[in-house]
C-alpha cells in the first residue's frame, strides 16, 4: 500500500487503473521499467479472475490453480519489481489536463503524466423480475463464491459460453442436478468444455428457453422460462439460479472523456493507446472479442511498453508538466489525438 514508508512523488509517471490479469502485468512492466507505478485496485480485487474456479488455460501452469490463486501470484511478482498497490476505487479521472487528475473514493487525488486503463467488464444481469431481490439469496455470479452453499440442491445455470459451461461443470460438485438454460439450441462454449457438461451425468440442457423472471420469497424457490421458439410459458423448480449471460465494459470514468465503441469499449489502436495521447487501455474495457486471461495478460504488457515509449519520448523532447495546458501538452507530444485517430483508422 502507497502509506508513509513509501511516499508518492507528486505527480506519478504512471497510474494503472484495475487488478485483473491486464491491470498486474501493466503493473510488473511499468515496475520492471523503473516507472515506480500505482495501481489502484478497484472494488473486485483481482477482477474476474477472482471468480473463477479454475484455470486451465493459462500458459505455464500445466495443473490448474484457482483463479485467487492466480491473482496472488501476479500481484506477488509485480511487488516483487516495486509495484505499489493502493486498495481504492476511481471515481473520477481528468484527461483534459496534464498531468491527469485521478481522483478516488477514499478522497485521494493523484496526479500522473500517463494513466493504463484496464477497469475490465462485469457481469450482464438478466434484468428479469426477482434478480434484484433475490441477488445474494439464491441469484449468482460467481459459482466460486457461492456454489459451496447449494450443496445437496438443485441449481439453475443460465448462459451458452465458456463460463457458464465451465461454473456448472464447477456447481455439480456440490449440486445434485445442473440445469443449463440457453436461449438457442447449440453452446458456443470451447469443445473441450462442451465435451465434458454433455458427459456430465448431472448437468441437463433446457434448450431455446429464456428466463423470465426468478421467483421465491426471501430465497431462489423457481424460474420462470418462455420457450423462445414455441413461446410457450414453463416453471423450473430450482434453489439458485447463476447467471453467466455475458459482460458488460466498466467505462463509468470514461464517459464523454475517451472514445468508446458502440458497445462501450474503450476505442485503442494497435498501440494501446486512446485518443488521448498518455493514456492507455488494456484488457476487457477494450477488447470485445478474445476475453481471456492470456489476451489480457498480453494487451497489458503492450499497454506498459508503450507507456515507457511514450515517457522516454517526453522527456526527451524537454517536456516539462508543470504550466502547460492540455492543448500545449497534446501539441508537444509525438501522438496527438489526431493522429492517433489516423492511426485507429488505419489499424
Ligand atoms: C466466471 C468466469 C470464468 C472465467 N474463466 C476464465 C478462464 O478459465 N480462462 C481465461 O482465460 N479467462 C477466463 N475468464 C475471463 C477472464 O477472467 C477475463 O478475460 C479477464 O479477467 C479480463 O481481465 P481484465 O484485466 O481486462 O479485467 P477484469 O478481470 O475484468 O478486472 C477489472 C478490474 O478493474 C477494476 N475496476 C473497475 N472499475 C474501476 C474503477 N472505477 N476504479 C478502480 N478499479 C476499477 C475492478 O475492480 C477489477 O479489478 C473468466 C471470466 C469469468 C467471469
Amino acid at each position: 500500500m502507497a502509506d508513509n514508508k513509501n511516499p508518492r512523488p507528486a505527480v506519478e509517471e504512471t497510474i494503472i487503473i484495475g487488478s485483473g490479469p491486464a491491470g498486474w502485468t501493466a503493473g510488473l512492466y511499468t515496475a520492471r521499467g523503473n516507472l515506480n507505478p500505482l495501481l489502484i485496485t478497484g472494488n473486485d480485487y483481482g477482477g474476474q479472475v477472482s471468480l473463477t474456479y479454475e484455470v486451465e488455460n493459462y500458459p505455464g501452469f500445466p495443473e490448474a490453480l484457482s483463479g485467487p490463486e492466480l491473482v496472488e501470484k501476479m500481484k506477488e511478482q509485480a511487488e516483487k519489481f516495486g509495484l505499489t498497490v493502493e486498495y481504492d476505487h476511481v471515481s473520477e479521472i481528468v484527461t483534459d489536463q496534464h498531468p491527469f487528475v485521478v481522483r478516488t473514493a477514499n478522497g485521494k487525488e493523484y496526479k500522473s503524466k500517463s494513466l493504463i486503463l484496464s477497469t475490465g467488464a462485469r457481469p450482464r444481469f438478466l434484468e428479469v423480475p426477482g434478480e434484484k431481490e433475490l441477488t445474494g439469496k439464491g441469484v449468482s455470479y460467481c459459482a466460486t463464491c457461492d456454489g459451496f452453499f447449494f450443496r445437496g440442491k438443485e441449481l439453475v445455470v443460465v448462459g451458452g459460453g465458456d463460463s457458464a459451461l465451465e461454473e456448472a461443470l464447477f456447481l455439480t460438485k456440490f449440486a445434485t442436478k445442473v440445469r443449463i438454460i440457453h436461449r438457442r439450441d447449440t453452446v458456443r462454449a470451447c469443445k473441450i468444455l462442451t465435451t465434458r457438461a454433455f458427459a456430465n451425468e448431472k448437468i441437463e440442457f433446457v434448450w431455446n428457453t429464456v428466463v423470465t423472471s426468478i421467483n421465491g420469497n426471501g430465497s431462489v424457490s423457481s424460474v420462470s422460462t418462455e420457450n423462445t421458439i414455441t413461446g410457450r410459458a414453463g416453471e423450473i423448480k430450482t434453489d439458485g439460479v447463476f447467471v453467466y449471460i455475458g459482460h458488460l465494459p466498466n467505462n463509468d470514468l470514461y464517459h464523454g472523456k475517451l472514445h468508446l465503441d458502440e458497445d462501450g469499449h474503450l476505442i485503442t489502436d494497435k498501440k494501446m493507446r486512446t485518443n488521448v495521447a498518455g493514456i492507455f487501455a488494456a484488457g476487457e474495457i477494450q477488447d470485445k472479442i478474445y476475453k481471456q486471461i492470456a489476451t489480457s495478460v498480453g494487451q497489458g504488457c503492450a499497454a506498459a511498453m508503450q507507456t515507457e515509449k511514450f515517457l522516454a519520448e517526453m522527456e526527451s523532447e524537454g517536456y516539462h508538466s508543470a504550466g502547460m495546458d492540455a492543448r500545449e501538452f497534446q501539441e508537444s507530444c509525438t501522438f496527438t489525438p489526431q493522429k492517433a485517430e489516423r492511426e485507429l483508422v488505419l489499424a
